[in-house]
């Protein structure tokens, strides 16, 4: 068996008072330090405004993990890991501490100068803090440095740029590790091994045995509490520019020459190149939009969007999108990838579906037959695994064929529940290994893709709302598929 490898590193969590760093940071750093993956070799340095103290960030972990810790242990030796500053990152002041603190810490933990800097805070800051980091001296050191930045990134790809520039003034593209939180899902990475590890799938994947691919990610939750983020942000940029781009990409890839971080992206970069430019005046061909009414969800009645906040009265915000992409390339010409995504839909789930084509002669085309295409569905939550659709003869007299699955399910077989995304990503930036990591050029191309739909969309008034809480979206989405033949899996 392989050695873990425990990297060393003081992580600095800019955010560290925040959302992101209570669920998913400190606990991602427990398990990476109860899985052994991470050893004594680590601080964190938590920076907010915030006067807490270290007593006080440590608390804060110990009841961020109380869902994870068994119930006698002791974890004051995990938690004496941690510590605070009081932090404005607008104030030049604070980082000549920092690098005192930073400096120290290094000394005490024995964590050959790798240093690991977390922005989990609003991307308004994101340059800022790379500047300072940089002018203050914070980037020498005799080890690494990494910058981790959380999404958005960019509102469009004009502030993309703007963003990116100030980020690449600072970093080397090489240590900044943009978060795509869906890359570091267990099944996200499983579609490559699926792929390329297995013949009878990837000698089929391409357009003489592939009829349609479908993605699709929605959520039953609707707006919460992240309401004015969200009005200024809506379903396109904060799921489609970023998670479902970045799944299709996996998809539709050439198999790298190797596995290397360089080969995989130049591949998943070649796809985001080949998407079909929708022209602002087809945009209504190839996408919908909607936003959700009022409805019921598990049996209850929720409220529709613009009823969930004062702000969101007349909101012409999406809260759903459903689209066609098409890759022009030797592969995929002809075969329509469609995604879609919404909140307050009927269930929670991310999946993928292949559908095949039939075989030439259909032997079994009676009318009673309950056949089905061959279809594999990657489930990428909350259920992780595959299932391969097939034809079986129903069992008793004559030819009757019925439709079966043969299915993996991720969970029950590991035994164990997998590991949270943050974790893994956390792991892999602390490594060096920005595979699952956005690079600029995929973002760029992203943006400049969604884009052409969001200018088409701000031109037109839109008729909101479109479709009822609890159901799978305006009926112009399946209209979208009905027109090529094809209809969403499972219907
Ligand atoms: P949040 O709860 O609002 O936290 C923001 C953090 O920034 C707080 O710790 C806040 O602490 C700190 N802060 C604000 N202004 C500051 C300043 N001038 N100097 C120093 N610290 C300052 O936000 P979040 O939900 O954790 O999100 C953080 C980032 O992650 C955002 O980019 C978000 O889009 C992204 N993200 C979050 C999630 C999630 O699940 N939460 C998921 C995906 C992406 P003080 O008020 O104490 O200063």
């Amino acid at each position: 068996m392989s050695e873990t490898i425990q990297p060393k590193a003081t992580i600095v969590i800019f955010g560290a008072t925040g959302d992101l760093a209570n669920r998913k940071l400190y606990p991602s750093i427990y398990r990476l330090y109860k899985s052994g993956k991470l050893d004594e070799n680590f601080s964190v340095i938590g920076l907010a405004r915030r006067g807490w103290n270290n007593d006080i960030i440590r608390e804060k972990v110990e009841k961020s993990i109380q869902g994870l810790i068994p119930e006698d242990e002791d974890v004051s030796e995990f938690i004496s890991h941690f510590y605070y500053k009081s932090f404005d990152v607008t104030s030049t002041d604070s980082y000549k501490d920092l690098k005192y603190m930073v400096e120290s810490l290094e000394q005490d933990y024995h964590t050959d100068g790798n240093r690991l800097f977390y922005l989990a805070m609003a991307p308004d800051f994101f340059g800022t803090i790379a500047n300072q980091l940089k002018n203050h001296g914070l980037k020498e050191t005799s080890g690494w440095t990494r910058l981790v930045i959380e999404k958005p990134f960019g509102h469009d790809l004009a502030s993309a740029k703007k963003l990116n520039k100030e980020l690449q003034a600072a970093f080397d593209e090489n240590q900044i590790y943009r978060i795509d939180h869906y890359l570091g899902k267990e099944m996200v990475q499983n579609i490559e091994v699926i792929r390329f590890a297995n013949g009878i799938f990837e000698h089929l994947w391409n357009n003489r045995f592939i009829n349609n691919i479908q993605v699709t990610s929605s959520e039953t939750l609707g707006v919460e509490e992240r309401a004015h983020y969200y009005d200024t942000s809506g379903a396109t940029r904060d799921m489609i520019q970023n998670h479902m781009l970045q799944m299709v990409a996996l998809l539709a890839m050439e198999p790298p020459i190797n596995l290397s971080t360089e080969e995989i992206r130049s591949e998943k970069i070649k796809v985001l190149r080949a998407l079909r430019t929708i022209k602002e005046e087809k945009v209504s061909e190839y996408f919908v939009r909607g936003q959700y009414g009022a409805g019921k969800i598990n049996g209850q009645e929720v409220i529709g969007y613009q009823d969930e906040a004062e702000e969101l009265k007349d909101s012409a915000t999406e809260t759903f999108v459903a689209g066609k992409l098409v890759i022009d390339n030797y592969r995929w010409a002809g075969v329509p990838f469609y995604i879609r995504t919404g909140k307050r839909m009927k269930e929670k789930s991310t999946k993928i579906v292949v559908e095949f084509k039939d075989i030439p002669m259909n032997l079994y085309y009676k009318k009673d037959d309950l056949r089905n295409p061959n279809l594999l569905v990657i489930n990428i939550q909350p259920n992780e695994g595959i299932t391969l659709h097939l034809n079986a003869k129903k069992t008793g007299n004559g030819n009757l064929t019925e439709p079966i699955q043969l299915a993996y399910h991720q969970d029950s077989e590991s035994g164990i529940n997998t590991p949270e995304a943050y974790e893994k990503l956390l792991y892999d930036s602390m490594l060096g290994d920005a595979t699952n990591f956005t690079h600029w050029d995929e973002v760029a191309l992203s943006w400049e893709f969604v884009d052409r739909i969001l200018a088409s969309w701000s031109n037109k008034k839109a008729d909101f709302p479109n479709y009822e809480s609890g159901s799978m979206g305006p009926k112009a989405a399946n209209e979208l598929l009905e027109r090529d033949g094809f209809h969403w899996w499972p219907e």
